[in-house]
């Protein structure tokens, strides 16, 4: 794993952007995988400014909430629409599908995406548990796209965008482990104080399912950028 510690949540995101716009115009990324939550804002802002050519290029992303509608404010469609793909031309995305009722035939379908469309490079960021994509903790190494409940320290963490907690979903779709992992590059990014201990038990510590990030430990290119509090426990 390859660490690149940077002052702050800006400079990371530039740090990482550089990676991937070097990447495109290289001709290596024909999927770039992408991700929501707070961690990757800036990330996006300073995308959409940037004038590498990205029509070419497919996106996925990592996952949906169960039960939220395309144009809910709340779901991962709305978020990267508004962010990333109302501003910027890609060949096309995808997102696994929150309203869909089969979860075993959605789960199936999505795997299939990803087998027609190999991630080059997968953006991360990383949950105070560790968790990468909605992969909780005790996920199992070899879990592909799957229906996931989410524990009560995701709900609470990403609540700040509900307007009542009781409106944060119970589920997600999310691709899994052995999903992410398939990428042939992956870019890891923890910004702030909340995020230090996940990152020290992720390099540091031992590959464990209770910490998912430390299955990076096994991928063979991997970059993890933090700002300093991110990196205060390493
Ligand atoms: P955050 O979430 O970017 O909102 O902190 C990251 C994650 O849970 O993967």
């Amino acid at each position: 794993m390859q660490l690149i510690k940077t002052k702050d949540k800006l400079e990371g995101s530039k740090k990482g952007l550089e990676i991937i716009e070097k990447a495109i115009r290289n001709g290596e990324v024909k999927t770039l995988g992408l991700a929501t939550g707070s961690t990757p804002e800036l990330f996006y802002a300073e995308f959409i400014k940037s004038d590498v050519d990205t029509s070419d290029v497919t996106t996925v992303n990592l996952d949906e909430y169960v039960g939220l509608a395309a144009d809910d404010p709340n779901s991962y469609h709305y978020y990267m629409n508004d962010l990333l793909f109302s501003k910027r031309q890609f060949k096309e995305s995808f997102l696994p599908n929150g309203e869909a009722t089969d979860a075993e035939a959605e789960c199936a379908h999505y795997e299939e995406i990803l087998n027609t469309h190999p991630v080059d490079i997968q953006i991360l960021g990383i949950g105070t548990n560790g968790h990468i994509g909605f992969n909780e903790p005790g996920t199992s190494f070899d879990s592909l796209t799957h229906k996931v409940l989410l524990t009560e320290s995701t709900r609470e963490a990403n609540k700040v965008h509900f307007e009542k907690e009781e409106d944060v979903p119970t589920h997600a779709y999310s691709m899994g482990i052995k999903s992410i992992m398939n990428a042939k590059k992956i870019i890891l990014f923890a910004f702030g104080k909340s995020k230090a201990e996940a990152i020290k038990e992720t390099i540091n510590g031992s590959v464990d399912v209770n910490c998912p990030a430390s299955v990076l430990q096994n991928h063979p290119d991997v970059t993890i950028i933090v700002d300093e509090e991110a990196a205060s426990l390493l």
